[in-house]
């Protein structure tokens, strides 16, 4: 799962146990410190637990990419704002003890808005809070107006120092990711590299996931390399990596396993797209046209397979894979051997 929505999630998580905390604190203060019988605040505490309660179960079942989960997650913000000026109104207005919920509210908006996010919170809480301070008849004078002037303060410092603490937290998942990515990859290729291929090999093999393992190799590539120089053996390569990834899109991953060795991992619980799929690759890859020196030529792969966990384990899987690279390069180049159940060692598929 993406690691970023995961602590997105987290986030969110905590801050609707939060609502719940405020909201019982909001109600004691109100009913038993107040002595508050308003039926706008019995309204508000309703509302409140309804909208709460909507949101749990969006937060505990709806999946973090759903529509459902990021409106209510967007939504939220929404209701906190009315709710919290809400409460400001009912809970004393400029001498309210539940102002620092502002502070919540703008850092979890930039949560999801950044800098921006923070700085627009904070102007529209500090904007309303002004305006309940201005409806309610509040004396903007000696130490009423001091308490004001820091309590609009706070919330412009918050706002910066929020957006610019999310801000470079993003910096630094996205470096991340970056770098994760470049640990992973073939820098010619653009494919995934040998320590990836290892890797994702031992997940399907404790997964036990249906996959086609294969392995392959391009024909005479020393040839190409010798006729025409390495620049242009690499630039063959990196052509050859994209007509992979084109060709595979998501039924699977393509791996430079080393040298002009390549590999692919193939879904295979339908076992007939697999082949299709592999049928394809190999037509796509001897129809790609190069051109070097003014002349124009092809390349042709050959493919060893096995069918993992139907044949044997990985280990024997991949064993098998190899001798029949082996066999179709032996028997010509330019083919796919495939399993047969009525011979060993596999037969040619084309
Ligand atoms: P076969 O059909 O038997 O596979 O013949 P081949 O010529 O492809 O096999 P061989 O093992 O004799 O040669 C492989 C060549 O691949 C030799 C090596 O220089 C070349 N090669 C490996 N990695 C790279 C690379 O990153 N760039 C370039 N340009 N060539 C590479
Ligand atoms: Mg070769
Ligand atoms: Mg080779």
């Amino acid at each position: 799962m993406n690691v970023s929505r995961e602590n997105d999630h987290s986030i969110e998580m905590i801050l609707s146990l939060f609502r719940w905390v405020f909201l019982i604190i909001a109600g004691g203060y109100y009913y038993i410190i107040m002595q508050g019988t308003s039926f706008s605040f019995l309204v508000l505490l309703l509302f409140g637990v309804a909208y709460m309660t909507a949101a749990e179960f969006a937060l505990h079942l709806a999946p973090l990419d759903s529509k459902r989960y990021h409106y209510m997650t967007k939504v939220s913000v929404g209701f906190d704002y009315v709710a919290f000026l809400w409460l400001i109104v009912l809970t004393g207005g400029g001498e309210s003890p539940l102002f620092p919920i502002a502070y919540l509210i703008i850092l979890h908006v930039a949560v999801y808005w950044k800098f921006s996010g923070g700085m627009i919170a904070a102007l529209f809480l500090g904007g309303g809070y002004t305006g309940i301070l201005l409806i309610s008849g509040y004396s903007f004078t000696g130490e009423s107006l001091i308490s004001y002037l820091f309590n609009c303060m706070f919330l412009i410092f918050i706002g910066v120092l929020g957006g610019i603490i999310v801000s470079r937290e993003r910096t630094m998942r996205s470096k991340n990711s970056q770098l994760e990515d470049i640990a992973r990859k073939d820098f010619l290729t653009d494919l995934y590299n040998h320590r990836s291929f290892q890797e994702d090999l031992r997940y399907c093999a404790e997964q036990e996931k249906q996959i086609l393992i294969v392995l392959a190799d391009i024909d005479y590539f020393k040839s190409v390399n010798d006729q025409f120089g390495h620049l242009v053996g690499d630039m063959v390569l990196r052509k050859i990596g994209e007509v992979l990834k084109k060709q595979i899109g998501t039924r699977g991953r393509a791996y430079r396993y080393g040298g002009e060795e390549l590999a692919i991992l193939l879904d295979s619980t339908n076992v007939e797209e697999a082949r299709e799929c592999l049928v394809n690759i190999q037509l796509a890859i001897r129809n790609t046209t190069f051109t070097a020196d003014g002349e124009r030529f092809n390349v042709t792969m050959s493919f060893g397979t096995a069918l993992f966990p139907l044949e044997d384990r990985i280990i024997s899987s991949m064993k098998l894979a190899d001798e029949r690279l082996y066999l179709a390069k032996r028997q010509g180049r330019n083919q796919i051997f495939w399993y047969d159940q009525n011979i060993e060692k596999g037969s040619r598929l084309s």
